[in-house]
């Protein structure tokens, strides 16, 4: 079968030609539907050499979803055919964490250092993935994994940074979204869904504030030096009690630190590699300031949940297995409406 590798470090990845993997006993094979480009693959194609001790090649992408093709001896539960979405953070599946649900918080596997699928172990950007345990699988009924696969990532790790803001985010406040693309997209909806704050969101594209007002943004901002000046006018003065910057960047850290509200919080869930100076008056009084990681396999099934109910649905471009160079091109570029998803079925 085909696959997306990456060979070498710093270099374009490959599609190579390789064995459909055999599932042995409680591994689940499946016939990928959809598989992401996330900004964290371009992140992990960047690295230098020996950063990481991830071993070459694996192939990419976290973020997937599709069809139960062969179970593994033991495997019940499950038939062919199956739509399912896979859970991404392969924890140890024994320690506390795990069993709550919170694999990506796993005790034993430090994640990041630990080979995932799409991270030092084959991920879906090829025909068929093997998934190493059948509870890393979700059902999706009637949703296709070509539209779902998004789920999975770009509206899982908003909506675990979503809900540990939840409490914060009550009526009246307001909710600012930095970045509109795979990740803000969903940011917005989910914002719109699960709390009743008022959804505000900054981009430097026109289209995706476009696309943010279609998705139920109560107010958009272009990026730019009057930025931090319009969100403290649009919330009275007093800024936004959650901001989600989903760039990450030097500029958009500190137009998030400019605009919290007291008592609020920031969450950084953009991997642009920026920093923001932290000490005495750089955010405000009694404001947070949280990196999120992914979420758990619960709030996957409460992602979905909100699918199926049509709350919320990721904007997506299709691309061939052929063609993930040029949905990674397009990412890199920040020309891409939605969420990149590679269908290798077409
Ligand atoms: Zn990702
Ligand atoms: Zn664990």
């Amino acid at each position: 079968m085909q696959a997306y590798q990456l060979v070498e470090w710093q270099q374009p990845p490959e599609l190579r030609d390789v064995p459909v993997p055999e599932p042995g006993p409680g591994q689940v094979l499946i016939k990928v539907g959809g598989a992401c480009a996330c900004h964290t693959d371009l992140r992990v194609m960047d690295w230098p050499a020996g950063l990481h001790p991830y071993e070459l090649p694996f192939t990419l992408g976290h973020e997937n979803a599709g069809w139960v093709e062969v179970l593994g001896a033991g495997v019940d539960g499950w038939r062919p055919g199956d739509a399912v979405v896979v859970y991404g953070p392969w924890g140890c599946g024994r320690c506390a964490a795990c069993r709550q649900g919170r694999e990506m918080q796993c005790e034993r596997n430090a994640l990041i250092d630990t080979p995932i699928g799409g991270f030092g172990l084959d991920g879906g950007m090829a025909e068929y993935m093997l998934v190493p345990s059948a509870r890393f699988l979700a059902p999706l009924h009637e949703l296709d994994p070509r539209d779902a696969a998004p789920l999975a990532d770009a509206a899982l790790t908003p909506y675990h940074a979503i809900s540990s803001s939840s409490g914060l985010l009550r009526p009246g406040t307001w909710a600012l979204v930095i970045g509109v693309g795979g990740l803000g997209h969903m940011a917005v909806q989910l914002l719109r869904a699960v709390t009743p704050a008022q959804v505000v969101a900054i981009d430097v594209d026109g289209s995706k504030l476009e696309l943010a007002r279609e998705l139920g943004a109560d107010e958009t901002v272009p990026a730019g030096e009057s930025a931090a000046g319009q969100v403290r006018e649009l919330t009275g003065g007093l800024g936004a009690t959650v901001v989600f910057d989903c760039v990450g960047s030097d500029e958009t850290l500190k137009l998030a630190a400019d605009v919290a509200r007291d008592g609020g919080a920031v969450q950084v869930i953009g991997l642009a590699g920026g920093t923001l100076p932290f000490g005495y008056g750089a955010l405000p009084f009694g404001c947070s300031l949280t990196i999120p990681y992914w979420g758990s396999v619960t709030e996957l099934m409460e992602v979905l949940e909100l699918a199926r109910s049509g709350a919320v649905r990721a904007h997506t471009e299709r691309f061939s297995l052929e063609n993930a160079a040029e949905a990674y091109a397009r990412l890199r570029a920040g020309d891409l409406l939605g969420r990149a998803v590679v269908t290798p079925q077409g």
